[in-house]
């Protein structure tokens, strides 16, 4: 029986009775091997792992699992899927599972696992002497985490330079976003920081671009929500790794205040290494991350004394302990910078922790999260970019449709740098304004399971679309989903603006029928 027949009964057997085709899948499903030597491709059943992400607010069962070794049962799949009048059947990458919207699923589809290939990570380290181009850089498979990434280059004295706050991420899943994080203004998002990747199209195409080669797909990949291809390795960028780090918060009550010395140590690159901050909405802000600011419960009790529902802002900086190119010690740089901001004295706590602890702090708050039971619930998440201009209505908004007493998660607020985004690439930034700044709010909401069910959890998910509507409409905001989720194709034109040509156009070349990604929503499969 050849691929397509199989692929085809599969699709025809998937809509008319989905329980013969389990009981066909229950048995790993093998295709025959073709007369080119490619290896059988074994579907797997159907686990709750491929139809559950950490959103947990969309189910999509597929029909099969895929757990490819090599890019080359990819190449396979996807050449038989993609033939002319063929089914239905779709693809989804999976890398982590770690988004919100079940943009990793695939109803009736097939869900391809990425971590089952190897990590394969190999480091390239810049030889002495070699041209002002020659990089440090990492090989590594798409399906790899980040933090296993981060583990194999610090063994070498080297790390990604740009990273996001969680590390148990795939490093496909974030470069089909863009991966930002407080080092993002200093180096632009994750994909400001990629040499090459390989990548098989959704033709079934396997094929290595650059910058310099098919450089057309290399920028749709990044940032291209998994429309064009599945990244099976990618080449990072590495700098030489600090040991430790100096880690600062400070207070405010003043969001202006806030956002200007924000702006001003984002305005400090070759003293600053990474930025962010969030709101001080209640103690519980705070507490998760109180482990490594043990003093800060100093601050918290300001809660005790101010009057109800105050809330306050917080900025976090760091200061890698060797930088070649400073001549001063981190502790001084510290002092210097902390004398120039309009935090609200005595608020400065400090701490001093290894750069990999410094990278997997979220670990630390997952683990308090874990132990509340309030990791493994609904997470009705919204993530926006916004214009300078529009961050202090944005944050009006925001704060007047959600209620301190009983939001859990943290709301991060911090400047990132346009020019550091590549434009060429698939991501979606709000129309240039005259800064060059501009924020990322993250509304990272964990909806209790024992105290927020259903109609509760529509009720969440509805506020956090509204939310989103209105800061995309609103003309004094502007602002653009990151991380982008929307229920009609409208939204979606809306939200590429004047992209959308070219991104349909790329996605007619690279995966014509729209077989990949389909829990995106973008486009609907061709047949
Ligand atoms: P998945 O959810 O598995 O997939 C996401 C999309 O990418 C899907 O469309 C999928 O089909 C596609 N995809 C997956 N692998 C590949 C591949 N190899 N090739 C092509 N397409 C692929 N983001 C930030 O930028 N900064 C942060 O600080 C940050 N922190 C986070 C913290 C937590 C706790 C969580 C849950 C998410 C966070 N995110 C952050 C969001 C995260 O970057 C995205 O959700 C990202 O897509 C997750 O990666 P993943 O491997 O789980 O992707």
């Amino acid at each position: 029986v050849s691929i397509r027949k199989r692929i085809t009964q599969m699709g025809i057997l998937s809509r008319i009775n989905a329980i013969v085709i389990l009981l066909l899948l229950s048995s790993p499903f093998q295709f025959i091997q073709s007369p080119m030597d490619f290896g059988p491709l074994n579907f797997l059943q159907a686990t709750t792992k491929s139809s559950i992400d950490f959103g947990r607010i969309i189910f999509n069962t597929p029909t099969a699992v895929l757990r490819p070794k090599s890019p080359i049962e990819l190449s396979l799949l996807l050449k038989s899927l993609s033939a002319p009048s063929f089914s239905r059947v779709t693809v989804a990458a999976r890398g982590a599972g770690h988004s919100i919207h079940g943009q990793a699923q695939a109803l009736d589809g097939i869900v391809v696992e990425m971590d089952s290939m190897a990590p394969n990570i190999k480091i390239h380290r810049r030889k002495e002497g070699e041209a002002n181009n020659g990089f440090s850089y990492a090989d590594v498979s798409g399906g790899t985490l980040w933090v296993d990434l981060l583990k194999e280059s610090l063994r070498h004295g080297l790390a990604p330079r740009s990273w996001t706050d969680y590390l148990y991420l795939s490093i496909g899943g974030t470069l089909s976003n863009g991966g930002i994080s407080g080092q993002t203004f200093k180096h632009g998002p994750q994909i400001s920081n990629v040499l090459q990747l390989d990548v098989v199209t959704g033709r079934g195409e396997a094929v290595t671009c650059s910058p310099t080669e098919r450089s057309d797909l290399f920028n749709a990949v990044l940032g291209g929500l998994g429309q064009f291809g599945i990244i099976t390795s990618a080449r990072i960028l590495l700098e030489e790794a600090p040991k430790k780090v100096k880690w600062v918060r400070v207070f405010y009550d003043d969001f202006k205040v806030f956002t200007q010395d924000q702006e001003l140590l984002v305005s400090m690159p070759d003293k600053v290494d990474y930025v962010e901050g969030f709101v001080v909405l209640n103690e519980q802000s705070l507490h998760s991350s109180s482990i490594a600011f043990p003093s800060q419960m100093a601050f918290i009790s300001q809660f005790h004394s101010g009057p109800p529902n105050t809330h306050y802002y917080c900025i976090e900086f760091a200061i890698h302990e060797y930088q070649p190119s400073r001549q001063s010690n981190p502790d001084q740089v510290v002092e210097e910078i902390s004398k120039k901001l309009r935090f609200m004295n005595p608020h400065i706590y400090k701490a001093e922790v290894t750069y990999f602890d410094f990278l997997n702090r979220v670990t630390m708050e997952e683990m308090g999260l874990r132990s509340r039971g309030l990791w493994d619930v609904p997470h009705p998440w919204l993530n926006m970019f916004v214009p300078k201009s529009g961050i202090t209505h944005f944050k009006d908004l925001l704060l007047e449709n959600i209620s301190p007493s009983d939001f859990e998660g943290p709301i991060l607020i911090y400047p990132l740098l346009r020019d550091k985004w590549d434009q060429d690439t698939s991501a979606v930034l709000p129309e240039p304004d005259s800064d060059n700044v501009m924020y990322t709010v993250g509304m990272l909401r964990s909806a209790n399971s024992d105290t927020c069910r259903d109609d509760c959890l529509r009720s969440q998910v509805r506020q956090s679309r509204r939310l989103a509507e209105a800061a995309m409409a609103d003309n004094r905001i502007r602002a653009k989903q990151y991380l982008p989720h929307h229920p009609t194709r409208l939204g979606w034109v809306q939200h590429f603006g004047g992209k959308w040509e070219g991104f349909a156009a790329l996605k007619r070349v690279y995966d014509p029928l729209c077989v990949l990604a389909p829990g995106q929503g973008i486009f609907e499969r061709k047949y």
